[in-house]
């Protein structure tokens, strides 16, 4: 089997513990943290309570179909973000993975367009991103196994909800 990146919970709580604390010392304090859905929903939930940021936007981004799959571009989906709400405001983008790093700079160019500062976060960039995240937790060239999307999904046992 190819080798893979393994997150378990126990080390991502670390991670994102360690990329919020980069954040904070860098001096940049974000009015808003935005994830990029869903891969980025839950590191950017963990960073904004650690760095007691009470703002939360999500932006929905389609890319990959499965495992080094994709759609030809990265699209965004709805429901939409008033991009007007992001007018002058500092604006932390949190994802999980800068793979190729199009999901990325998709979100932080249409951020750019209204904030008055965009700054990007990521547990992990891949060496082949084409854009630079601005806080990262690790590097690496293997596919990660993220733990909240490594496991089965969960049907119902008696079948009853599948009706
Ligand atoms: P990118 O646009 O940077 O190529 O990646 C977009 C999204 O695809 C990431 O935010 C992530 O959700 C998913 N993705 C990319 N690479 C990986 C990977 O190595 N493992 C997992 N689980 N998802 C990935």
């Amino acid at each position: 089997m190819t080798q893979r990146e393994i997150l378990t919970w126990e080390r991502y709580g670390t991670a994102v513990r360690e990329l919020a604390q980069s954040v904070a010392d860098s001096g940049f304090v974000p009015d808003v943290v935005l994830a990029v859905a869903r891969g980025g929903l839950i590191p950017a939930g963990s960073v904004a309570y650690a760095l007691d940021c009470k703002n939360l936007f999500t932006m929905n981004v389609e890319f990959y179909t499965g495992v080094g799959t994709t759609l030809p571009a990265p699209q965004l989906l709805p429901p939409f973000l008033d991009l007007a709400e992001l007018n002058d405001i500092g604006v932390l983008v949190v994802d999980d993975v800068a793979d190729s790093g199009r999901t990325l700079e998709l979100v932080v160019n249409v951020c750019r367009k209204h904030a008055a500062e965009v700054q990007s976060a990521v547990i992990y960039e891949k060496p082949r991103s084409l854009i630079a995240p601005d806080f990262v937790w690790r590097r690496t060239d293997l596919w990660i196994n993220f733990p909240w999307s490594s496991e089965p999904v969960i049907t119902s046992r008696s079948g009853v909800a599948d009706a």
